[in-house]
């Protein structure tokens, strides 16, 4: 079975081809590389012993979008990562984040209306929750304001799929809301590869241990919690790369529940960004130098999530650990500089 992933060269995208190939599917990748690099085919072709086929495609170019989907109407599912990510960033350029992340959506779901089968999977994030009144955070958590435009692009996204899904019949959907992606494939040959600055905790934890970095900011040890610090439900991408698999599998097998559904993936468990400290350097066997800093500001205190929905309902759950995370970041880390 023919599958699209676009934004398929970057951090998730990658490690969701590699367990598709392992289940078996054939894989289209779109990408434009505004993130990403070619370098990645390589790497799923060292894991998976197969190259995905490749287009370079910007999706906000709609004619190209439409050319794509007339030569690919044999799709069995999309799976749709590609979008800009930078929190920040979003906040000073709205318009670009609103154009990329919300054009490229329509315009997929457009051309989806022309297959025969059409069924979709979204990242989603846990942003949409905010800082959540309950914890751990359930699917039933009211969605809040935004923070950014990033954060309400992926709550639009989802109204979007939404609205649509009640008149496109055959359109079957399903948002994966995701906590904290980290790590990297466990052979190295694909992770993550931050432009600039790294905007996640981990990168920046293994850019300061290699050199790159001179120390870390910890942003902010007074928070209501055991340490101090914020909490966070960070899941092995390997792990959240497989939910995708099971997720698309359910909706090829016709066992949803409705034509769109949503789920929350995480570990269930909530880490300080101290303890991930400590994870990182009992594995790295790396004294880590950081320093306490101020608050930063738009930042939620703790979000961890329930996973009893996934766990129960797409059957699926983590099996790596944040220590395995840690390792394997670390790893793909030494790997990238010595190259
Ligand atoms: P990423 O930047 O590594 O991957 C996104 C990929 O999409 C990149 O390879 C980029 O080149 C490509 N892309 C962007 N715009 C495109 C366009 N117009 N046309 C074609 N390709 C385009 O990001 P990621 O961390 O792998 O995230 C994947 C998805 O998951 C994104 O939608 C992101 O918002 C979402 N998400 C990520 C996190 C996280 O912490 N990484 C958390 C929640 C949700």
């Amino acid at each position: 079975m023919k599958i699209l992933v676009t934004g398929g060269l970057g951090f998730i995208g990658s490690h969701t081809v590699v367990e598709l190939q392992n289940e078996g599917f054939e894989v289209v990748v779109i990408d434009d590389l505004s993130n990403s690099s070619l370098q990645v085919l390589d790497g799923i072709t060292a894991i998976t012993g197969v190259r995905p086929y490749f287009e370079k495609l910007d999706l906000k170019i709609k004619n190209d979008v439409k050319a794509f989907f007339k030569n690919h109407n044999d799709l069995a599912g999309v799976i749709h990562f590609a979008a800009s990510k930078a929190v920040g960033e979003s906040v000073n350029e709205p318009l670009m984040y609103y154009e990329n992340n919300i054009n490229t959506l329509v315009y997929v779901l457009q051309e989806m209306a022309n297959l025969d089968k059409q069924n979709f999977i979204f990242s989603s994030s846990c942003t949409v929750y905010g800082q959540a009144d309950e914890l751990p955070i359930t699917e039933n958590a009211p969605v809040k304001p935004a923070e950014s435009p990033y954060g309400n692009t992926k709550q639009i996204g989802e109204e979007i799929i939404k609205d649509t899904c009640k008149v496109q019949e055959k359109l079957n959907c399903i948002a994966l809301r995701y906590f904290n992606p980290i790590g990297a494939h466990p052979s190295a040959e694909i992770g993550e590869l931050p432009i600039g600055v790294p905007q996640n905790l981990v990168p920046f934890i293994t850019q300061t241990a290699i050199g790159i970095r001179e120390q870390l900011s910890v942003f902010g040890g007074d928070y209501p919690t055991p340490d101090g610090t914020c909490i966070r439900d960070y899941i092995h991408v390997v792990d959240l790369a497989k939910a995708h698999v099971v997720a698309l599998q359910r909706l090829l097998s016709g066992k949803n529940d409705s034509n769109f559904e949503f789920f929350n993936l995480g570990t269930g468990k909530g880490s300080s960004v101290l303890e991930a400290i400590q994870s990182f350097e009992k594995v790295s066997g790396k004294k880590l130098n950081y320093k306490i800093a101020d608050r930063r500001e738009g930042d939620v205190i703790s979000a961890y999530a329930d996973t009893n929905k996934a766990n129960e309902v797409l059957g699926w759950k983590t099996e790596l650990t944040l220590d395995d995370a840690m390792a394997s970041a670390w790893k793909w880390e030494k790997k990238i500089r010595n190259k």
